[in-house]
This record gives C-alpha cells, structure tokens and sequence, in this order.
C-alpha cells in the first residue's frame, strides 16, 4: 500500500471531522457558570470589602508589642500614619494568618541618612516564627543606596533577589501587594510545601510565586522549622537613621487553594 497516497486522505478527512464539531458547539457548551467569584466592593481609594483592616489611621488596635506579647504596640500613631519606634521594638498582628493577600504602603523620611543597610531599614515579616525571626521581605531606602542585591529593598533578605528595583524618592508614599503561602510540614515536622511569594513594589513585579529555602537569617544558610499560622511582623531595625512611616494596611485571608 502506498501511504503516500493516503495521507492526503486523511488529513482531509480529519480537517472535516474538526470543522464540522466546531460547526454543531454553540457558544454555550463552554460557559462554565458554577462555582460564582464572591462580590468584592473594590471602590477606589477603600480595602476590598472583605478584607481585614490591620491599620486604617486611626489606631494600632490590631497590632501587639512582640517584646510584650499582649501588650499594645508602642509605635507612634499621628495624622493617619503611624511610625517605628526603634525602642519598643518589633510589633506583630494579634491576629494569625496562612495564606494571604497582603496590601501595605510605607514611608522614608525626606530628610533620611545613613547608607546600605542602616538607611531606612525595616522589613515585613510574612510569618513571624515563635523563634523570633519569621519570613523577611526587605523594606530599605534603596532609592540610588547601593548594598547587596539580596538586601536591597523587595529582597526575600539574603535570600532572593527582586526581579527590579522600582524604588521611589524618600519622602513618597511606596506600595507593596504580596500573596504568601505559608510552608506546609509533615506530622513530623518536615516540610510538605515550601513557602511561595508573589510581590509587587509601586505596581512592578518583583517575585513571581518563588519558593523560600527557610526562615531569614542574618548569619548562615535559611531552614524551616514546623509551625502552624502565625502574625504579621514589622520590623524596628537597629540602624541609627530616622524611623520609617506606614499606612493603610490591609490583609484578605486566602482559603481557595493557591
Ligand atoms: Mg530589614
């Protein structure tokens, strides 16, 4: 036989077989009307809806001192911004998360010294481990103040690297938008699932769903340690330049499967 002569035949054939089940679908037979997105009121200039308001301008209510677990966070609130107090130390959510979505807006001050890393330093804890230390994305003035690449201001610190550097001018307000998704760890206490993070810094992508080798670590090699949900910290770094301001924090707790 010469299948040669065939092959024509068949794809002919079979170009007809496609056209014509293309012919009798109707639009309809691919509208998929089950399960319905949640209606979010998303009006401009307000959280969505359903999100939890972690600071709003008003008050640190949702927010303790990581120092004194219970206690009031001690940070300074003032015209619906509130600012780190370097002396009272870290302050975490009163609330435990483990998937989010996480929108938080912060500060350098104009008049901000130092350089590398003591220039505006702090840092959003995406879980806050009962060890003390947690998941560190970087907050750092990074506006023309050169330090390491994994340090630098979107760093998953000493960890990853931000895809690109879209800091503004100290003095302008400065946006972060983050989906975590926590570790997941076996009975045993080994890990299932490590952490993944999406960020965005001033609407620029600068981690898209990378996976995190551990907890940050200032000195030595990043590893997990089991835990279940946890706080939102926030970081009052040592450094001797002028404490940073936030606002406009809110969080949307995240139950579909990411
Ligand atoms: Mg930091």
């Amino acid at each position: 036989m010469n299948l040669k002569r065939l092959f024509l035949p068949i794809c002919l054939v079979g170009v007809t077989l496609f056209a014509s089940a293309q012919e009798t679908m109707k639009p309809e037979d691919t509208e998929v009307w089950q399960p319905v997105p949640v209606v979010i009121d998303a009006s401009v200039g307000r959280a969505p809806s359903d999100a939890l308001i972690l600071f709003d301008g008003k008050n640190l209510d949702q927010w303790e001192s990581l120092k004194r677990p219970g206690e009031k966070a001690d940070w300074p609130v003032h015209d619906g911004v509130f600012t780190v107090n370097k002396a009272a130390g870290d302050i975490r959510t009163r609330q435990e998360f483990t998937d989010y979505q996480l929108h938080l807006e912060y500060r350098i001050p104009t008049d901000i010294e130092g350089e590398g890393q003591a220039r505006g330093n702090s840092g959003i804890y995406l879980a806050a481990t009962p060890s003390g230390q947690g998941y560190e994305i970087q907050i750092l003035d990074s506006y023309q103040n050169k330090t390491y690449s994994n340090g630098q201001v979107g760093a998953i610190y000493k960890q990853i690297i931000p895809l690109a550097n879209p800091a503004r001018k100290p003095g302008e307000w400065q946006v972060y938008d983050i989906v975590w998704k926590a570790p997941r760890f076996n009975a045993d206490g080994s890990l299932k699932e490590a952490a993944r993070v999406t960020a965005f810094l001033n609407g620029v992508l600068l981690h898209h769903d990378v996976k995190l080798s551990g907890e940050t670590l200032y000195i030595g090699k990043p590893a997990y340690h089991a835990h279940g949900p946890l706080p939102i910290k926030l970081q009052a770094h040592g450094d001797k330049s002028k404490p940073i301001s936030f606002r406009n924090i809110w969080v949307r707790p995240l139950i579909a499967n990411l």
